[in-house]
Parts: structure tokens; sequence; C-alpha cells
């Protein structure tokens, strides 16, 4: 571990000299595009490169082999608007104030204190386009064009946040950079295809800039949608055909980046912002056409969104760099988003924000020269810390949570529980080690005060039987 914490150090030591460098200064040729691909509620298990029995994604597949899939890759939380907010910050979503979802009501935003990824690329000389979900401010000052992005088409928030699943006045509108489209209602079926196009267009325009260009799509969250051309195609019935058509539209991109003779300079990654949502509150179920069976697969893993079981935030992860990442790279070792936005300033030579970042480069473990230097995972749900893990321990206090009791049905008075996984071989917390291991809980709980110290966030309260130390 000793070794782990002076090589973190190390690596922060050369990315300050790195970014401090006139070497490296934005002029640098050299400066790769970035694609950063966020699908929305797509599970661990969802793709075929991931297992999937009967859902295909050949595009994504040839993706993986082309660079580095990551099996313990996690996201900052297990919703949308925290997990978003942890990727374009690379901080913890406590820390930048919004730990839970927005509603299509809420007012504000991501904290105006804060750089999002796209700021800080834009300052380093990027053009920089979001098309997509945003889901991180509604209201002026808040929308993409205000935090870094030159353009935006999509909807600001999740696509069920309009009746009957959510009780709002307020229209689901389509953006086209800071104004609302006249399309009424969205024509959500198309989305994945025009986000694509928008995609396409941006990345194929003339231009000696660098791009940054952030596709969050819509899909997989409920309600699913997908185009004529896909629905009822797959063997995995509608979910299928909507991760299917992602998977096409990803390869339509590729194509297109191949095409414009940019695929070599360019570092592609697809990824989640949370696991599946299986757990559907009452007022998902009751409305058609949504089913509680609609698919969503954690894979082997535990939980579902919005849980702190694994199948809440540990996603999919492909990160390709032609030349860069060796092909056909597979690793199970820890890495998050918060890393990713932090690997994503290191090797576009983009300084680091005034606030410190809680993720550190992944560069060794991408290229295959050293380890990840991430020590520690936290798992957040909303304000409360349910647990963390290192490299093979996970501990958890909190309420029991599973793949179907809803987070929404929860009464805030559940029984805690305490569990000790090893996820090293035992990734689908099916065996319980805390009696076995008294001093990795005492240890771990004492990581999660000190961020909880950090953080503010609450801890949950053990039962009295229960002693952690
Ligand atoms: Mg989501």
């Amino acid at each position: 571990m000793l070794r782990t914490r002076n090589l973190s150090f190390t690596l922060l030591l050369s990315l300050f000299a790195a970014c401090s460098s006139p070497s490296e200064a934005p002029t640098d040729p050299q400066r790769p595009n970035v694609v950063l691909i966020f699908a929305d509620d797509l599970g661990y298990g969802d793709l075929s490169c991931y297992g999937h029995p009967t859902i295909q994604t050949p595009r994504l597949d040839r993706l993986a082999s082309e660079g580095i899939k990551l099996t313990s890759f996690y996201t900052a939380a297990a919703v949308c608007t925290p997990s978003r907010a942890g990727l374009l910050t690379g901080r913890y979503p406590l820390r930048v104030g919004l730990p839970g979802n927005l509603g299509p009501d809420s007012e504000g935003g991501l904290n105006q204190e804060e750089r999002t990824l796209a700021e800080g690329l834009r300052g380093n000389g990027y053009r920089t386009a979001a098309f997509g979900k945003w889901h991180l401010g509604a209201v002026p000052g808040y929308l993409p064009t205000d935090r870094g992005f030159d353009e935006y088409f999509g909807i600001l928030y999740s696509n069920d946040m309009m009746p009957p699943w959510v009780n709002t006045q307020r229209p689901l509108h389509l953006y086209r950079n800071d104004q609302p489209t006249a399309e009424q209602p969205v024509e959500q079926a198309t989305l994945t295809q025009r986000y694509t196009d928008e995609a396409i267009r941006f990345l194929s325009a003339d231009s000696d800039k660098p791009f940054f260009l952030y596709l969050p799509y819509a899909m997989p969250h409920l309600p699913l949608n997908a185009s004529a051309a896909f629905r009822g195609q797959s063997a995995g019935g509608l979910y299928g055909d909507v991760i299917e058509e992602i998977d096409a539209n990803v390869g339509r991109l590729l194509d297109a980046l191949e095409s414009a003779g940019l695929a070599d300079n360019t570092l592609v990654v697809f990824t989640s912002d949370n696991g599946p949502w299986r757990n559907l509150p009452d007022r998902m179920i009751n409305s058609e056409p949504v089913e509680a069976w609609h698919g969503g697969s954690t894979g082997p893993l535990s939980g579902a969104k919005a849980t702190s079981m694994e199948g809440g935030a540990r996603v999919p992860a492909l990160i390709r760099w032609p030349g860069k990442i060796p092909a056909g790279r597979l690793s199970a070792e820890l890495a998050t988003t918060l890393d990713l936005h932090a690997t994503i300033l290191d090797q576009t030579a983009t300084s680091p924000p005034a606030k410190p970042l809680d993720g550190q480069s992944l560069w060794p473990l991408l290229t295959g020269t050293g380890p990840s230097p991430v020590e520690y995972y936290y798992y957040f749900t909303g304000r409360r810390l349910d647990g963390v893990r290192d490299t093979n321990w996970k501990l958890r206090i909190a309420p029991p949570a599973d793949d179907w009791s809803s987070p929404e049905h929860m009464t805030g008075k559940e029984p805690v529980q305490l569990t000790l996984y090893n996820l090293k071989n035992d990734p689908f917390e099916q065996f319980d080690l805390a009696t076995e291991f008294p001093d990795k809980v005492a240890r771990l709980r004492g990581v999660m005060e000190q961020m909880a110290a950090s953080t503010g966030a609450n801890l949950a309260v053990l039962p009295k039987n229960i002693v952690a130390n």
C-alpha cells in the first residue's frame, strides 16, 4: 500500500509538472480529440462484451478489443445528476452540491464555483459540444452553453420527467443551445440517431482546433424508445433494440472518425452514468408503456441503480486511443469516472482546476506501464456515505438494498447492515466476512469516517449489537 501511495504522489507531481510546463502548451499538435460517450442507466451486463446472453453489441465489442476494457470501473454515484456532476468536475458530487437528482422544476444546478471538464478544455483551446441529456441544471446560468460547451442539442433532464411519470407543468423540451425547440412532444424514438448525427457533424467540421465531444445518450433510461429501423429487431426485446441502436450509432461515429482521418488522434471512451433501473417506483410501474421487467442487467452483480451494491455504480468502460493504449487490454483494477476526468486533463495537457480533484490519472493502468493509482472508491447514496472499497475489500454500512426495492419506497428507518466483502473473489457480494476480519472492518470504517468529515456526508448509525472496531 505504501508503494501505491508513493506512486500516486509521484504521478501527481508529474501531472502538475506537465501542466505547468511551457513545452506542453496548448499549441501542441499532438493533443488528442476526446469523445466521451455516456449512456444513461446502461448496466454492467448490458453489452455482449460484458456477457449479455441475448443483446448483441458488435461495434462496442470491437471498440473493447481495440483498447482497454475495465471491469472494476465506477461512476461517482449510482443516479444520474450526481454521477454527471462527478464526471464533469472530477470531484465527488457532495462536494459540488449535487448529491441527488435534479427535477424538472429544480432551481439552480451545478455549483458555478466548480470548473467543468468542458470549461477546462475550452480554456485550453478545444472546441466543445454536448449532445444528449444534461441533468446539471435547467435554468439560465446552468445550461450546457453556460458551462463550457460551445454548442448543445438535447434534453435538459431525464426523459421520464414529464406526465404521467413525473408530476410537472413544465413540458420536456428538446433544446438547441440555450433555447427550447418547437418540437413538442419530443420524438424520443429518434434521439439516439439525432444525437449521433449532431456528433458526426461536429467532429467533421473544418477546424484546426482539437475537440471535446460529450455524447450523453438519453437511452436506455425509461421510458424506452427505439427508432423504426431497430424496433423489434433484437433478440433482447425493446431493451435489446435500444441497446443495439446505441451500438450501431457508436459504430457510425467511429466510422466517421476513421473517414475523417481522426481515429488515431482521438481518445474514445464509452461508459454509463449508473446501473440499470430495475427497482422501479410505483409511478413508473403503473404507467404505460413501462414494464418492470423491461430488461437492464447488472450481469452477475448485486443491486441496481440508486443502490450502493455493486450493480449501482459499477458500469462498463471501454477506452481506446490507437497507438497509445495497447489493443486487447483487460483490467479488473479499480478506476472511476473521477479518475477519467483527471486522465483527460493529463493527456490533453490541461491544467487542473483550482479546487482539488478526487481522481488521479489512469494513464499507467491504461497503457499497462503501472498499476492503477486509485486507492479507494466511496459509495455515496445522496448525502449518506454507505461504504468504501480498496483494491480488494468493500465495507458497506447501510440499509439493505437489492435489485427490486425502489429507493423511493424507503422510509429512512430501515435497519442498518454491516457487511464486508472480498471483491477480488466475490464481486457478487455473497459472502459477508465482517466477523472473520474485524481489523479490516475497523480500518475501512476509519477511512469512511475521514471521507465523511471531508465532505460533510452522513454515516449510518450502527445497531447496538454490531461493533465496528
Ligand atoms: Mg442514469
